[in-house]
């Protein structure tokens, strides 16, 4: 991928103004699964402006951040990196690049499949499928017979009202990943 059109990948996707960053670290000292992360959430902004894209896209850092959104309201520049990692897992999925946490793949991808489907999460679906998938049999069933035991999670999945509507989000994100792809791939060849 050439450096210019990662970058601009990335702001695109994500709609943050990643140049505004003076690296003052409040993110990553609030971050607290940074210790997980091979650069964590101020380095890996630095990285996006220097264009490495091949190495953040390897990394773990985009699949092992929560989303949480800590380090949004944490910076004095409202930067939200959440939105950053997205953007990484966008262009990480749609360059079908060797990720180094591949069951988190998996798992966005069966949430996503869900939601989908029923308009909804559908935590007793999510766990078997994940489970099947990553072959992680012992310790999920355990958790998933706990859960059921306790009521936390329904057996049977229900379809929201309006399912209409999240069709039409899934099919904007579609277009919008598309569109995002083809502009990559005329810049590739520019
Ligand atoms: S808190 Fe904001 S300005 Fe400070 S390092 Fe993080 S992203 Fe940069
Ligand atoms: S959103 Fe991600 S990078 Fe930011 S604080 Fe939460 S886990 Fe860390």
């Amino acid at each position: 991928m050439i450096e210019m059109e990662f970058i601009k990948e990335v702001k695109e996707l994500s709609g943050q103004n990643i140049y505004l960053c003076y690296h003052c670290h409040k993110c990553t000292s609030g971050c607290l699964v940074a210790s997980n992360m091979t650069y964590g959430p101020d380095r890996l902004l630095l990285m996006v402006r220097m264009g490495q894209g091949k190495r953040l896209l390897e990394s773990p850092d985009p699949w092992v951040c929560s989303s949480c959104g800590t380090c949004g309201t944490r910076c004095p520049n409202e930067i939200d990196i959440s939105r950053v990692m997205d953007a990484l897992r966008c262009i990480a999925v749609k360059e079908k690049v060797k990720v180094a946490e591949p069951d988190s793949v998996k798992f966005h991808r069966i949430f996503l499949g869900i939601v989908n489907r029923f308009g909804r999460m559908h935590e007793a679906g999510l766990m078997g499928i994940y489970t099947l998938w990553t072959l992680k049999l012992a310790a999920k069933i355990s958790t998933a017979a706990r859960l059921i035991i306790k009521g936390k999670i329904v057996i049977r999945p229900k379809v929201v009202k309006g399912k209409d509507e999240i069709n039409r989000i899934f099919e904007k994100s579609e277009q919008f990943m598309s569109r995002s792809s083809k502009t990559l791939k005329q810049g590739e060849k520019g």
